[in-house]
């Protein structure tokens, strides 16, 4: 077989391993795909877990907070029975100082847990917000997901065409260009034969002398660039 058809032969195995190359990539990227999903929805239910927390802690303060108010109730009404029993004046005035103390402290407390109820209002909606867009997402990263499979099934069908297209042409190449050609590919990431682009080489972009564009039409050896190593040819019509 002629130099000439061996470079046609090999113009058609990069054609496939193009494909070949672009599909492995993507083949591997979707693992990882899925599991930016599902880090994005652990992220969410970390948001959700936090919102139910914050409600429970919520509620156990607002339980402290309601012990407290009845205890000072109770130590006011105490007071107040007191209050009749007193002989002096100075006593009463004294002791009515003491209960408007402790209702003050009432008052606060009353305060505090409004600000607590209003609190765990604007939490349980929170909440109640976030467990939607859970469900929603979860559904939602289902669809996705099966689009993701259902895409890697269709890479590896195409694959399997691909592989046993490439076997085919490659098996009439001779070894010893077969060899040379599976090197370039191999350490320039799926493109080992580049068209010559004007004068410059279509891998690096470099100009090519006229004595290799020379080379590469007479198709008599496979022409390397200079700069990148790359196997170099021109189209027919060129
Ligand atoms: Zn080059």
């Amino acid at each position: 077989m002629s130099t000439e058809e061996q470079i046609k032969l090999l113009i058609e195995t990069q054609k496939l391993d193009g494909r070949i190359y672009t599909l492995r990539k993507e083949l591997a990227n979707q693992p990882i795909l899925i599991k930016n999903l599902e880090d994005e929805f652990r992220q969410k239910e970390t948001t959700l877990k936090t919102a139910e927390e914050d409600l429970k802690a919520l509620a156990v303060k607002r339980r402290e907070q309601e012990g407290e108010l009845a205890a000072q109730e109770e130590g006011i009404k105490k007071l107040q029975i007191q209050l009749y029993q007193l002989k002096t004046n100075k006593e009463y005035q004294a002791m009515e100082k003491e209960i408007g103390g402790h209702k003050a402290d009432a008052s606060v407390l009353e305060e505090g847990i409004i600000k607590i109820l209003e609190e765990i209002d604007a939490y349980t909606k929170k909440a109640a917000g976030q467990k939607e867009i859970l469900q929603q997402e979860r559904q939602k990263d289902a669809e996705k997901k099966s689009k993701i499979d259902t895409r890697t099934k269709e890479i590896e069908g195409s694959l399997q065409v691909l592989n046993s297209e490439r076997a085919e042409v490659a098996q009439r190449i001779e070894r010893e260009f077969l060899e040379k050609y599976e090197r370039i590919l191999k350490s320039k990431d799926g493109v080992a034969m580049v068209p010559a682009q004007g004068d410059a080489c279509g891998g690096c972009n470099i100009n090519l002398p006229p004595q290799i564009i020379n080379e590469i039409k007479l198709r008599h050896e496979l022409v390397f660039c200079g700069s990148c190593a790359r196997i170099l040819y021109i189209t027919e019509s060129d």
